[in-house]
């Protein structure tokens, strides 16, 4: 088993994670690994970080399918017997005016954001080594459409006790509302992206608290951000910051000192936390 420290960062062969793997070959002391659900994609862009001098390592990953996860956590534990850093960085967004119906793109985005993100942490964090950070990418979207929720569902998703289950049933109930076109009557704002970043920053809330109450005295760091507005295939040409700007707040949380007891449970955004 190899003691070096490891990071890892979900969907990284291009945009936001690309620029985390960059940053982390220059400043984390251990090994980086860049994923990608395609390995074709995923060897491309390691050997694009070469070119710039640096070593990445890959393995695939594609956060939809549990196998590959949990083939990822083996390889880890055997390997390196846990995890240092993990940023959960893959994500999709249907574009403005795509015309796939709402109820379709609510399924398809909510089963890779919130679902898939949501199953690399149940997979990975208990690999999570004592003075781990993990960083969950979500978005200030996900503050605005939570602005757009009924005063139930925003007390719902503000509550220091909701669970687990009772926000991946919400998550649910969600995908099923639009099929039934019923959601905005029900509470819901009309963004899919919205609500499924909601669920990634209360998750958020919700693994920090549990890190508190069950694995105290490990140090372990968890929070979740927004890397602002980046020029990626995502977001367009017209965005203001560029990846490695946009990486800039993903890395600051990858790397909080062992000797930082805060932020942990926090959404961040510039460096700075928001409230939720
Ligand atoms: P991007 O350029 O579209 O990159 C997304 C990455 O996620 C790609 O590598 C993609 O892989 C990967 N991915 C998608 N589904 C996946 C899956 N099932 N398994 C593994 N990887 C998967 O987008 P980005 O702008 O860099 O976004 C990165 C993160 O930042 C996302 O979570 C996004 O929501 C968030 N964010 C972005 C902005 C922004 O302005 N860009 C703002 C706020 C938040 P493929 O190449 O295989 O598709």
């Amino acid at each position: 088993m190899s003691n070096a420290q490891v990071a890892v960062v979900t969907g990284s062969n291009k945009g936001i994670g690309l620029a985390i793997v960059r940053a982390l070959c220059k400043q984390f002391p251990g090994d980086v690994y860049l994923t990608s659900r395609d390995p074709g994609r995923g060897q491309a862009a390691v050997a694009q970080l070469q070119q710039e001098g640096l070593r990445p390592l890959f393995h695939q990953l594609d956060i939809d399918d549990l196998q590959s996860i949990r083939a990822l956590r083996d390889f880890l534990k055997e390997k390196y017997g846990g995890l240092n850093v993990l940023v959960n960085n893959a994500g999709i967004a249907f574009k403005v005016h795509d015309t796939t119906p709402f109820a379709v793109q609510a399924e398809v985005t909510l089963k890779t954001n919130f679902f898939g993100t949501r199953n690399v942490c149940t997979e990975l964090l208990p690999l999570m080594k004592p003075y781990g950070r993990v960083v969950n990418v979500s978005s200030m979207v996900s503050r605005s459409a939570l602005g757009g929720c009924s005063q139930e569902l925003q007390q719902k998703f503000r509550s220091d006790t909701i669970t687990e289950e009772e926000l991946v049933q919400l998550m649910n109930k969600f995908v099923e509302d639009t099929k039934k076109s019923v959601h905005e009557k029900e509470g819901w704002p009309n963004t899919a992206y919205g609500v499924s970043k909601i669920g990634v920053t209360v998750l958020s809330r919700i693994q920090a608290r549990l890190l508190n109450e069950k694995r105290k005295g490990e140090h372990i760091l968890l929070n979740a951000c927004c890397p602002g507005w980046v020029r990626t295939d995502m977001a367009g040409p017209k965005a203001t910051k560029s990846p490695d700007e946009g990486a800039e707040t993903p890395i600051y949380l990858a790397l909080l000192p062992s000797n930082a007891d805060a932020p942990h449970g926090q959404f961040v955004s510039d460096k700075t936390v928001k409230p939720w």
